[in-house]
């Protein structure tokens, strides 16, 4: 039989102190050339064996050899200039220095495929795979090249394609692509961005996800959410188009955020990762308080269909606080994991 309530972690993990300043979310290798390849690799295998002590099901490499969740993508790819910046809002939130699309973009070779191999080669375990998503990728550039936002998204969706349909060779048996710009441009995910998701997705037979948050713990992201009121009702607008696409997972932040937990069922039929652990503070949630975050989303969404996860990714965290708040997913899922087969 098929385990109840699969935990996850929405990707990223913190890494170890030899590898990048801890607690400090994009910081720079601390490693050049060999002894990189060989550190990421380390640390990689130090983040697996974390997540199994913990217990959670489904693991993941923990973004061990990435240092930004978009940019480390693009940067594999042709057509992007990284010298040449300018200065863009990111999800109409912050500004940042951006590089310039000033060409076709293509991918002349894999990106993650290798590190992914390295994954599957130690463990047994389902594994999870995450992957920037089209319309999150084009919001982190500056486009000199195609000029529209929508054709970017595209041509991006194609090389995603590629990506994922290796990864799905080399073993990964969930594909996720991040895509917390689902939340901010709610016009233009109806209008092409779903379809520039399942263009991402075309002809995969593992399962795919979708993660849709309100970005990790940073000041920008904490401002912003200042602004949007009691309840945060974003995933409102696209649910419904969501729950139509042909994607298999949904992931969501449902932890100490002010989502109105019955906005899951405009999305009933998905598979939904729910957030039960917030990383955007240091306190390390109970296990009954995890417990309870699920049993609510047990509302909305069939048993055999909630996959308990975090919030977001736990890079800017501390190592101790992120294993505490893994424990807490595991012990929290297992309370209700339980009470469920009891009934
Ligand atoms: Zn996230």
């Amino acid at each position: 039989m098929k385990k109840l309530l699969p935990t996850s972690t929405a990707g990223s993990l913190p890494k170890p102190s030899w590898l990048a300043q801890p607690e400090k979310l994009w910081s720079p290798w601390k490693l050049q050339d060999e002894e990189l390849i060989e550190g990421k690799q380390d640390a990689l295998k130090v983040s697996l064996a974390e997540q199994q002590q913990a217990g959670i099901d489904i693991v993941s490499d923990g973004e061990q050899t990435r240092q930004h969740f978009v940019t480390t993508f693009i940067e594999h790819l042709d057509g992007v200039d990284f010298e040449n910046r300018q200065v863009m809002k990111i999800r109409n939130r912050y500004e940042a220095s951006v590089p310039s699309v000033v060409g076709e973009v293509s991918r002349q070779k894999p990106v993650f495929v290798d590190d992914a191999k390295f994954l599957r080669r130690h463990t047994d375990q389902p594994i999870k795979w995450a992957l920037p998503g089209p319309m999150t990728m084009i919001d982190t550039l500056y486009d000199g090249h195609y000029k529209s936002r929508e054709k970017l998204a595209w041509e991006f969706a194609k090389i995603l394609n590629q990506e994922a349909k290796e990864l799905e060779a080399a073993g990964v048996d969930i594909i996720q692509f991040d895509e917390p710009a689902f939340n901010v441009f709610f016009d233009e995910v109806n209008d092409w961005g779903i379809a520039a998701l399942e263009k991402a997705i075309e002809g995969l037979k593992c399962e795919t996800a979708v993660h849709i948050c309100y970005g990790y713990g940073i000041k920008a992201n904490t401002d912003w959410k200042k602004t949007l009121g009691t309840e945060w009702r974003q995933y409102e607008e696209i649910f419904p188009k969501l729950q139509k696409s042909s994607i298999d997972i949904v992931s969501l932040e449902c932890q100490n955020s002010h989502v109105p937990m019955e906005l899951i069922e405009l999305i009933r039929g998905k598979k939904v990762m729910v957030g039960a652990i917030d990383v955007a503070t240091n306190t390390i949630e109970t296990p009954e308080q995890v417990a309870e975050t699920l049993r609510k989303a047990l509302q909305f969404v069939d048993a055999d269909k909630l996959y308990p996860c975090t919030n977001c990714g736990m890079a800017p965290l501390s190592r101790h606080v992120a294993r505490g708040k893994l424990s807490a997913l595991s012990a929290g899922a297992e309370i209700v994991r339980r009470e469920l087969l009891a009934k």
